[in-house]
């Protein structure tokens, strides 16, 4: 009776019943994943539209699994964050980009910097930043080839943890990008406290602004504060070269999108860079 009816109540507010079967299924298969490097990152690259040059890629997971099906961030990273594992995640990709980067310049004369995603999570918890900076140092990889782009800036609960990390990485020499700018809860409170070298500005207004002035006024005012704060500034999303030519005239030059290239694999980015910057 009430027992029972009780004890079904917990248990349907205990976290793990908010997922469905496919993602408990999902969930339960990601720390395999991650020890077999089914896990590995794509590299898009942020072009300079001035020069036409690589100036930086990012790494955004992919799930390669064994039967060669690709999952992309949208259908695991959100259910990784949820379920408790984004930790166990970034690790894995950490460590690719880390490999990468050692491989780049190793093999082939490439000191492009690589940004790695990383989720408020990530910087609360106490070791990750020291196990990138870490990380790097064991593999002869300078500080600044790797940078990172926070995302999922809303879930910051303790504000003077993620200034200290994002401190203790810009002091070790690595740039930090705040992500999604003007979206959400990515936007200027933020910026206030936090201490970036960037921003990327969210694809929803790039993608309207060729014809929408009120998403033009909004990129405009971007680039002033990116301007008068001393930041960087990456726009992201373009698709189309009307796009690019008008973020020119407002002073955007590292630009990212389909306009320049999707996400690929190592192998092919490498092809990408060397033709895009010949030695
Ligand atoms: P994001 O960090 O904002 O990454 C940009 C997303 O826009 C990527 O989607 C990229 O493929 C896509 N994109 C780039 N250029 C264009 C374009 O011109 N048009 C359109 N329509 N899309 C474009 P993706 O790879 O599916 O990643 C989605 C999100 O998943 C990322 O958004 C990021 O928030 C998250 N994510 C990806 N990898 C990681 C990771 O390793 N760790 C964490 N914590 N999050 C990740
Ligand atoms: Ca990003
Ligand atoms: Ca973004
Ligand atoms: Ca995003």
């Amino acid at each position: 009776g009430l027992v029972f009816h009780l004890a079904r109540r917990i248990w349907t507010l205990i976290p793990h019943t908010r997922f469905s079967a496919e993602e408990r299924r999902l969930l339960r298969s990601l720390p395999q994943a991650v020890a077999r490097g089914e896990i590995q990152p794509y590299f898009q690259p942020v072009v300079d539209a001035g020069t036409g040059k690589v100036v930086a890629v990012e790494a955004l997971a992919r799930w390669i699994k064994a039967d060669g099906t690709l999952l992309s961030p949208g259908q695991f990273i959100g259910l990784a964050e949820r379920g408790g594992l984004i930790r166990l995640l970034t690790k894995g990709i950490i460590e690719h980009a880390v490999r990468t980067a050692a491989a780049w310049r190793a093999h082939h004369d490439l000191d492009i910097p690589i940004s790695i995603n990383l989720s408020v999570e990530d910087l609360e918890a106490s070791d990750l930043v020291d196990h990138l900076i870490a990380l790097c140092d064991q593999h002869g990889v300078p500080h600044g080839a790797i940078r990172v782009e926070l995302t999922e800036t809303q879930s910051i609960v303790h504000f003077d943890v993620v200034d200290r990390a994002v401190a203790t990485l810009r002091q070790a020499g690595m740039a930090v990008y705040l992500d999604d700018f003007g979206t959400g809860y990515a936007s200027l409170s933020v910026l206030h406290r936090i201490p970036f070298t960037g921003i990327k500005l969210d694809q929803s207004f790039i993608r309207t602004l060729r014809d929408d002035p009120r998403a033009d006024a909004i990129v405009r005012a971007s680039v002033a504060i990116a301007q008068d704060l001393g930041l960087s500034l990456v726009a992201e999303g373009v698709e189309d070269w009307e796009t690019r030519d008008r973020l020119g005239e407002m002073g955007v030059r590292h630009i990212q999108g389909y306009v320049y290239a999707r996400p690929m694999p190592a192998p092919e980015l490498i092809a990408f860079a060397q033709q895009a910057q010949p030695a």
